[in-house]
């Protein structure tokens, strides 16, 4: 870790920043690293890992979104296309890939094809084009695609383009810039009060959840982009705060599969959703369901009958053989955030939610993973504006690591080349030049640069990286959120035991 645990926690409590970011999900990180590009001292506190909530259990989609489509919000579709699109040229070229979407119609389709393929159409429209033809292709075109696709009684298959990234990367990624730039970062650590003065917020009292240490931290500013914790951590601020979000879980199934795909399948259901089959990882992501949630988010998880309704949708258009329960690796599940109606927001687009509470602190929750950048760039400038001060930039930044895929893999392979492709090609993906840093961390030691386990690219100089520079203190956010050992279904007792003692040297 940079400094070290200790060290991270003295500084959260002799320090006086300017800002302190409660929540260090996608949103809280991106606060965090706009802030500190701004030149503001910042502190990020999370009460678990950094992205172990809501921003590591999404489709995992940069997406400008069809069903904004659907609802008539062309802004936000145009925006998040723009988005997408300098996510993948500038801002992190090795996390943001394109890819097509193919969409089976068939006759209990909820949507006509003709509809479907209007919809394409607009939405290439609002990307200017920029991606490849969007509209109706082939059974044959399909199939080529998705090997599994069921194309017997089908209408039409329709192809679209978006991206796919990996969103707790993208979160750790801002947290690296931010701490680049000076910022404190401390994952584990709750916000449990505020502090108050004449009525202004001006920091918090935040609990250590590992050690149990009591830090009071002195801040000018306070953002609150804790997720579907928003509405708690604004009553600290205000005890008679009302609901301003409603919470809805998402789940997700992570199966063997994928092999030979080229595209992910959309497969529209009945009442606006979606059924997503997404190549990952050299895996298969399917999901997601869409459940009212009123239960404590730190507590969501998938059950066995969100598996077997989310195997049942993919059924729709998938051979069953590709969706066989004994394929499933690993499940998870997310809560989404949805502005409640009449809260009392000073801007609530269709999906975000940003108010300034009495005593100052800026709450921020919803929105999208794809349009993190800018949410989180609008509530460091809301926050920093009555400091006055540096300002945050409007131009697109390359996060830590950004590089072309090609690039980073060539240079990985004439510095490393004895690492197998696979692993090679990995690192490259997650860490892009930021590759050369992990491999490092082995210290030139080969067992190290070893595989986790040996069905995964996943090596144990990760475990090194995330220990010592990305802020991973628990065999979970190595597993979880710094590797993808745990999404594969790897994280056997041996490898837990072999991460323990990695965390202990
Ligand atoms: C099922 C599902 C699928 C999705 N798919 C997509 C997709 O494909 N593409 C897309 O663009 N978007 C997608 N989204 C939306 C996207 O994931 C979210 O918009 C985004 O992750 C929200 O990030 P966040 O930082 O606001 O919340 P979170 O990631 O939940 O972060 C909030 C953080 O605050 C912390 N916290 C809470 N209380 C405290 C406290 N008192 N003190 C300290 N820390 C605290 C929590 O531990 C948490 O880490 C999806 C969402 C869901 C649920």
């Amino acid at each position: 870790m940079r400094g070290g645990r200790d060290e991270q926690l003295e500084r959260l409590a002799s320090t006086s920043f300017d800002l302190l970011v409660i929540g260090a999900g996608a949103i809280g990180s991106a606060t965090a690293w706009c802030a500190s590009l701004a030149g503001a001292r910042v502190a990020i506190v999370d009460r678990g890992d950094v992205a172990g909530a809501t921003s590591s259990a999404s489709s995992k989609l940069m997406h400008g979104g069809l069903r904004y489509l659907a609802m008539g919000d062309i802004g936000l579709v145009r925006e998040a296309h723009h988005e997408r699109r300098i996510h993948a040229r500038t801002v992190a070229p090795h996390l943001v890939r394109p890819l097509e979407f193919v969409v089976p119609v068939g006759p209990e389709s909820p949507t006509a094809l003709w509809q479907v393929r209007a919809g394409v159409f607009l939405y290439g429209a609002l990307a200017r084009f920029a991606d490849g033809r969007n509209g109706r292709i082939s059974l044959a075109a399909a199939r080529r695609r998705v090997p599994p696709l069921l194309t017997g009684g089908l209408r039409g298959t329709v192809l679209y383009h978006d991206h796919q990234t990996h969103d707790a990367r993208l979160a750790l990624s801002a947290l690296a810039g931010a701490a680049d730039a000076g910022a404190t970062v401390v994952p584990h650590a709750e916000a449990v009060a505020l502090r108050m003065q004449g009525g202004a917020v001006s920091g918090a009292e935040v609990r250590d959840r590992l050690g149990g240490a009591a830090v009071s931290v002195a801040a000018r500013a306070v953002v609150n982009a804790s997720g579907p914790w928003v509405d708690a951590v604004r009553r600290l601020e205000d005890p008679a705060a009302g609901t301003s979000v409603l919470l809805s879980k998402g789940a997700h199934a992570v199966l063997t599969g994928g092999a030979g795909w080229t595209a992910a399948v959309t497969t529209p259901l009945p009442g606006g959703r979606v059924s997503f089959a997404i190549p990952w990882e050299g895996m298969l992501l399917l999901g997601t369901t869409d459940e009212p949630y009123d239960g404590d988010p730190a507590a969501v998880a998938a059950s066995d009958a969100d598996v077997a309704q989310i195997l049942a949708e993919a059924g729709r258009s998938l051979a069953a053989d590709v969706l066989d329960p004994a394929l499933v690796r690993s499940r998870f599940a997310g809560v989404r955030v949805l502005p409640a109606a009449g809260s009392s927001t000073i801007r609530a687009r269709r999906e975000t939610v940003v108010n300034r509470g009495r005593g100052g602190m800026v709450s921020v929750a919803g929105g999208k993973l794809t349009t993190w950048r800018l949410i989180g760039a609008r509530a460091a400038r809301l926050a920093l504006a009555p400091l006055g001060g540096g300002s945050v930039p409007r131009r697109p930044v390359p996060l830590p690591g950004a590089g072309r895929l090609a690039a980073v893999e060539r240079s990985l392979a004439e510095a490393s080349p004895d690492l197998p492709v696979d692993v090679r090609a990995h690192l490259a993906r997650h860490y892009g030049t930021r590759a050369a840093e992990v491999v490092a961390a082995a210290g030139g030691d080969p067992a190290l640069l070893g595989r986790i386990h040996p069905d995964g690219p996943d090596i144990w100089a990760q475990a090194v990286y995330g220990r010592d520079r990305e802020w991973a203190a628990t065999v979970d956010d190595i597993l979880r959120g710094r590797t993808t050992v745990a999404l594969r279904g790897l994280d056997d007792e041996r490898v837990r035991a072999e991460v323990e003692r990695v965390l202990r040297r």
